[in-house]
């Protein structure tokens, strides 16, 4: 992995995993996901898009500055906005792709993440308020300088939000699509449910890369709120099947097939807790009085995010009446 100076980005960090393969990994709010900048030979293809439309512009800069063309196709790995809210930087004439299924929530979901900008702006701008605060009183000059980043990014980012305009994918596949460029062949593939309803991956077999969208969150608590988790661990089974040498995480940083452990480990302790919810062995009052079981304290991650996924995941299995 080289640190990448043909391009930089104030939102992201590039990382080249191989000559003409890049991943760029989030460093904070205006890129809050990971993507992927892979040079076919002949064509430029980008996975996943960001979270907002500034970072979707850096990204589709990036892809422009490092291949020397602008992107031949956007692909979504699936409907959660964080990773397609930057779709609407990339120019009209690239096609934006993501399975059929992808393409239908994200039409379904549209309109509720609309709804609740005005909230998250509100949350938002409380945050830069306990920010600013932190700002006046902290003396030590390199977290301060730390700060002045942190609220220059939560200003931006609250710049975002009067121009957000999703732009919703424009071609769709099944199971596969395979594009063969001059100098390698990239594979984008669903094997269904898992994360969500449908997860699209994107397979480079001759660099065994692979970009693994939110199937993978390295290093901290997967979200699993819309998740299968039964399916999201056969996922793990198909994607060790392809023997990667580099996993890019939808979050966190670079990895191998050997992150997957963590991230299994956890899914088999949230569905424990689930069926126990179900079968009335715990009841959902409780959910926010439930500690991070033994077997996942050793993953980063806190107690409310646990009990968040439980929560979500239920309320999915049982809606409340009239939603
Ligand atoms: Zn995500």
């Amino acid at each position: 992995m080289a640190k990448e100076d043909r391009f930089t980005s104030k939102y992201f960090a590039l990382d080249r995993l191989a000559e003409g393969v890049w991943a760029t990994l989030s460093t904070g709010r205006m890129a809050f996901s990971n993507a992927g900048i892979i040079d076919i030979g002949g064509r430029t293809l980008v996975f996943d898009a960001l979270n907002t439309p500034s970072g979707g512009a850096d990204l589709c800069a990036a892809a422009e500055a490092l291949t020397g063309r602008r992107p031949a196709v956007l692909i979504n790995s699936h409907w959660h906005d964080d990773h397609y809210l930057g779709n609407q930087a990339f120019p009209a004439e690239t096609p934006i792709l993501c399975t059929t299924r992808t393409r239908e929530l994200i039409i379904e979901s549209i309109d509720e993440l609309l709804e609740e900008i005005p909230a998250y702006v509100e949350i938002t701008e409380k945050e830069l308020a306990d920010l600013r605060a932190k700002r006046e009183s902290e003396q030590d000059a390199a977290a301060r300088a730390a700060l002045d980043t942190e609220i220059w990014l939560t200003e931006k980012f609250l710049a975002e939000a009067p121009n957000i305009a999703p732009r919703i994918p424009d071609q769709t596949f099944e199971k596969q699509v395979t594009f063969y460029g001059e100098q390698r062949r990239a594979e984008l593939i669903t094997f269904g449910r898992g994360h969500t309803d449908s997860d699209a991956i994107l397979w480079l077999p001759d660099d065994g890369i692979v970009f693994a969208g939110d199937l993978l969150f390295c290093g901290r608590y997967p979200w699993a709120g819309h998740s299968d988790p039964g399916a999201w661990l056969e996922r793990f089974d198909d994607l060790d099947r392809l023997a990667p040498a580099v996993v890019v995480p939808g979050h966190g940083p670079l990895a191998t097939p050997a992150a997957f452990d963590d991230s299994r480990t956890f899914l088999k302790v949230l569905q424990g807790a689930f069926d126990d919810l179900i079968a009335g062995r715990l009841s959902v009052d409780d959910i926010d009085k439930i500690t991070v079981p033994p077997e996942i304290a050793h993953i980063p991650g806190d107690a409310t995010r646990y009990q968040n996924n439980l929560r979500e995941l239920y309320e999915q299995a049982n809606p409340a009446p009239g939603s």
